[in-house]
């Protein structure tokens, strides 16, 4: 039953960590002398695992994440000479239980890769083509969306930072059993762009009654962030130290894109107000980009 399921599922994918060195062994078994890892809001929005292994055959796709499917044991003997990780045949299906699963997969043989939508229970609901190249790339969106409590576990800072570290050290681990192996991690893509005054130029107002020259964007959607808006002024006037004013609101235009799972933006009826989930990131990312364009940190 789906309730048995979801326990002895919840048993094999315990934390961020566990899906990580799941999918990395599969792709260690599939060959791969590259992975990549990203996580977004600390693995529990997503985390990505993509290699550049063997892939898997399009015969095996249909079967790939059913429970006690596994390609790599064909009889009872393979046991005994066991040189792949996995063999039970039950992370990719015990991942697709707690979380929504997408795998993409090329091999040499096909001419492009395809993207698979797995269900609950391990079932493709969906296929498209798509552009990567050979190997396989897994995603896990919103684990242990049926799991409250578990998930809850993982939802304060300082756990998620514990969490991370461990991915941190997996990945070396790794790294130094294996030196041939390029490895990569990236926690929160924040992609920041802006129009910013050059240092030293002064594009500002200093009338507190007209701060709306800075403009803020969260994925394309004009927002009030007035922690960022501070950020900004902060270091923008920092250029200005002999100037009493010191509250200057720069011209400015930023724009922010974060995984859309990682904000809420419906927390006012003009949606002004957005909710970010990893704010603390988006502020460091900001601060040093601010950094490295004016060049000083504002007291
Ligand atoms: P196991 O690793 O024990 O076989 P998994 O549930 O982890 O079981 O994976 C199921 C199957 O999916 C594997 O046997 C393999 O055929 C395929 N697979 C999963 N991940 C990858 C990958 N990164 N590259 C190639 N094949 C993969
Ligand atoms: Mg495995």
């Amino acid at each position: 039953s789906d309730t048995v399921r979801l326990l002895s599922s919840s048993q094999v994918i315990t934390s961020v960590l566990n899906v990580v060195k799941e999918l990395m062994e599969n792709s260690l078994d599939a060959g791969a002398s590259s992975i990549d890892v990203k996580l977004d809001n600390y693995g529990l929005d997503r985390i990505e695992v993509r290699d550049n292994g063997h892939g898997i055959k399009a015969v095996d796709t249909p079967v790939m994440a059913v429970r006690h499917f596994t390609s790599k044991i064909c009889s009872h003997e393979d046991l005994e000479h066991l040189e792949t990780y996995g063999f039970r045949g039950e992370a990719l299906g015990s991942i697709c239980a707690v979380a929504e699963v997408a795998v993409t997969t090329k091999t040499e043989e096909d001419d492009v890769s395809t993207q698979y939508m797995l269900d609950f229970k391990g079932n493709i609901v969906s296929q498209k083509p798509s552009h990567l190249g050979q190997g396989t790339t897994v995603s896990v969106m919103k684990l242990f969306k049926n799991l409250p409590v578990r998930r809850q576990c993982f939802s304060s800072t300082k756990k998620c930072k514990e969490e991370l570290k461990k991915v941190q050290d997996l990945l070396m681990a790794y790294a130094i059993v294996k030196p041939e192996l390029r490895l990569m991690l990236v926690h929160n893509k924040i992609v920041l762009e802006g129009f910013f005054p050059k240092p030293g130029a002064d594009y500002s107002t200093t009338s507190s009654s007209s701060p709306d020259k800075t403009f803020l964007f969260v994925n394309n959607r004009p927002v009030q962030l007035k922690e960022i808006m501070k950020l900004l002024r902060q270091h923008y006037s920092a250029q200005y130290p002999d100037d009493p004013a010191r509250n200057r609101f720069p011209m400015l235009m930023l724009k922010i894109t974060v995984p859309p799972s990682s904000v809420d933006v419906n927390l006012t009826p003009d949606k002004t107000q957005v909710l970010l989930h990893n704010k603390e990131a988006v502020l460091t990312a900001v601060e040093a980009l601010l950094v490295s364009l004016y060049g000083f940190r504002p007291n």
